[in-house]
C-alpha cells in the first residue's frame, strides 16, 4: 500500500487555480520530492496532505486515512517540519523538544535525536540563540520527535550554507534508513537530484512528470559534451570518424565534441595516434535543471539558496 496517495487533486483560491489535477503516490521508505518553482502549487498540495486545507475535488490518502477526517490520528503518525516562527524564542532546545514530545503517544528519544542532529551541546540553549542551521536542524528534530512513519519536510535547506546543506542531506538519508518515508518539498534542483528516489515535477498546478532523477534526465538526454584545448592543431575529420561522436564545433582555441557512450576514451586514443594531447578537458552531462527546462519550457528562478516565500 502506498504511504501517500494523491489523485486528481484540485484546489483554487478565488480566481487562482493553485492545484489543477495533481496525482502521485509515495511508496514506503522512499524519499519522494515535489519539485517546482515558487507558485507552482507545492505548498497547497502538501497542506491538503497534512489536512490543513480541504481540496475542491480529488482524493488524498495518507497511511490509508483521510487527512480531512482523520487529522488527530494522522497527527500522531505524520511528522511535519515546523516553520521557523512556530517556536517560542524563550524556550530552551530541550524544553521545546520535551513539550512537543508530550503531544505524542510514543515519542522518540529526544536525546538520541539531538545527538543524531548534532545538537547535543545545545540542549540548554535558548531557541533564539541558535544559528540558522541549528534552528533548521531543530525543526527537523520536531518533525521526528513523534516517531512518525512519514515526515513532510518543506524547503529543508533554505538559508543554510553549503556545508550545512550537505550535512542536512546526509541526515535525511539516515532518517530514511531508520524506516521513515519522506516527502520533501523543494525548489532546489541539486537537492532534489542528490536526495530524492523519485520526484514529481510540478508547474502551474500540474504534474509535468514523475520519475527518478536519472529517469527524468534520461528523457532529455542530449548526451555528453566534451570540451578541450588540443596541444597541436587537430582536424575535425579525426574526431567525426569516432563512432558515437555526433558533432564537432570550435570556440576560439577550444574544441567541443558532442556524442554519447565512451567518447572521452575514444577521443583521447584517436588524438594520441596523432601525438596530440587534449588539455583542460571538461565533460558536461545533462542534469535535472536541463530536464526541468526541457519538460516545462521554464527555468527555476532561483540559483541562490535564498527563498522569497
Ligand atoms: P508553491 O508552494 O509551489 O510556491 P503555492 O501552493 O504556495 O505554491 O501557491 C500556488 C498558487 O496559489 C500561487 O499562485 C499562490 O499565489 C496562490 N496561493 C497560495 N496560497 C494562497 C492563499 N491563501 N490565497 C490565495 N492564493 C493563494
Amino acid at each position: 500500500m502506498p504511504i501517500i496517495e494523491v489523485e486528481k487533486l484540485h484546489k483554487r483560491y478565488g480566481e487562482t487555480i493553485a492545484v489543477d489535477d495533481v496525482s502521485f503516490s509515495v511508496e514506503p521508505g522512499e524519499i519522494f520530492g515535489i519539485l517546482g518553482p515558487n507558485g507552482a502549487g507545492k505548498t497547497t498540495t502538501v497542506e491538503c496532505i497534512e489536512g490543513l486545507r480541504r481540496p475542491d475535488s480529488g482524493e488524498v490518502r495518507v497511511l490509508g486515512l483521510q487527512p480531512g477526517r482523520d487529522r488527530a490520528e494522522l497527527a500522531q503518525r505524520v511528522g511535519v517540519q515546523l516553520q521557523e516562527s512556530a517556536l517560542q524564542e524563550k524556550l530552551k532546545v530541550r524544553e521545546a523538544l520535551d513539550l512537543y514530545a508530550s503531544f505524542y503517544r510514543q515519542p522518540a528519544d529526544g536525546d538520541e535525536l539531538l545527538q543524531m542532529l548534532g545538537l547535543q551541546d545545545k540542549r540548554e540553549t535558548y531557541y533564539r540563540k541558535l544559528s540558522g542551521g541549528q534552528k533548521q536542524r531543530l525543526s527537523i528534530a520536531m518533525a521526528l520527535i513523534g516517531n512518525p512513519e512519514v515526515a513532510i519536510l518543506d524547503e529543508l535547506t533554505t538559508g543554510l550554507d553549503p556545508q550545512a546543506r550537505r550535512d542536512t542531506w546526509e541526515l535525511i538519508e539516515r532518517v530514511r534508513d531508520r524506516g521513515v518515508t519522506i516527502l520533501l518539498v523543494t525548489h532546489f534542483m541539486d537537492e532534489a537530484e542528490r536526495l530524492c528516489d523519485r520526484l514529481a515535477l510540478i508547474e502551474s498546478g500540474t504534474v509535468v512528470a514523475t520519475d527518478t532523477p536519472a529517469g527524468l534526465i534520461q528523457r532529455v538526454d542530449r548526451g555528453q559534451r566534451v570540451r578541450f584545448r588540443p596541444s597541436a592543431p587537430v582536424d575535425d575529420a579525426l574526431l567525426t570518424a569516432i563512432p558515437d561522436v555526433t558533432g564537432v564545433s570550435r570556440h576560439g582555441d577550444e574544441v567541443v565534441v558532442t556524442g554519447s557512450g565512451n567518447i572521452v576514451a575514444l577521443m583521447v586514443t584517436a588524438l594520441a595516434g596523432e601525438q596530440i594531447v587534449p588539455l583542460d578537458v571538461r565533460v558536461e552531462q545533462a542534469n535535472l535543471e536541463d530536464a526541468f527546462v526541457a519538460l516545462t519550457g521554464q527555468k527555476l528562478i532561483h540559483d541562490d539558496h535564498e527563498s522569497t516565500r
